[in-house]
């Protein structure tokens, strides 16, 4: 439950973050929450909501749209574990004893890339997504990668949404999956099961794949994951 705060004389956003949720650096993720605009100012007598920490873990920052850049040129996707933690933070350092991890990485790291059209989820396709959780590094590509899927005409390729940041508590994982650093995709998995050959359109594979994206249908044997597309290669 998000708890009410009023702003008193001489507080900031960083001040409140720092003393009510034990953290500076929630300063934006606290704007987020109370819906403020980058920079907007508060004021005394101002009532904001201090977010629950599980609320905080919910509330992850939704990209503005951005329009294409033209000659845009992106992050390059990183080869290999080393390159992987160099180039989006060292998820290691986050993790807890008991395999859970600290909110902060999240925090500080995921953004919701906000996509053209929405999504139906592969688990409950009552409902659906509109936006992707990934690593804010490559947030803006995630959102150039659909703008071209629906310039190419290949929007009804996808069918269903099967997930992007997770990070799913492991003692002793030392190798993380791709998706807990936000780098990571999954579409139509109901029909691209790991280890099996699966039905990606190959157009939406090659789009994938123009952006520097590799995809999981690639991997050999039970490896072999058609839902999948990440970020980075050699891992
Ligand atoms: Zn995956």
């Amino acid at each position: 439950m998000a708890k009410t705060y009023i702003i008193q004389k001489g507080d900031t956003l960083a001040r409140i973050a720092r003393a009510r949720l034990g953290d500076a650096t929630l300063a934006e993720t606290l704007a987020d929450y109370n819906g403020l605009p980058d920079g907007q100012q508060i004021f005394v007598g101002q009532q904001i909501l201090l977010p629950s920490n599980k609320d905080r873990h919910a509330a992850v920052k939704t990209r503005a749209k951005t329009q294409p850049r033209a000659g845009a040129v992106w992050l390059t996707a990183p080869h290999g574990f080393q390159a992987v933690r160099d180039t989006f933070g060292d998820i290691l350092r986050y993790i807890r004893d008991d395999g859970s991890i600290d909110p902060k990485w999240e925090a500080e790291r995921m953004l919701k890339a906000a996509l053209p059209f929405s999504i139906p989820l592969a688990w409950d396709t009552s409902k659906s997504v509109s936006s992707i959780r990934c690593h804010k590094l490559i947030a803006p590509l995630i959102e150039e990668v659909f703008r071209q899927i629906v310039a190419q005409g290949l929007q009804s390729t996808i069918k269903t949404y099967g997930g992007g940041y997770v990070f799913r508590p492991k003692r002793g994982a030392v190798k993380p999956s791709t998706h807990s650093w936000g780098i990571a995709i999954d579409l139509n998995p109901n029909t691209n099961a790991m280890g099996t050959t699966g039905d990606m359109d190959p157009r939406l594979v090659a789009l994938f794949e123009g952006f520097g994206f590799v995809w999981g249908g690639r991997w050999a044997g039970r490896n072999k994951d058609p839902m999948h597309f990440q970020y980075c290669s050699g891992y």
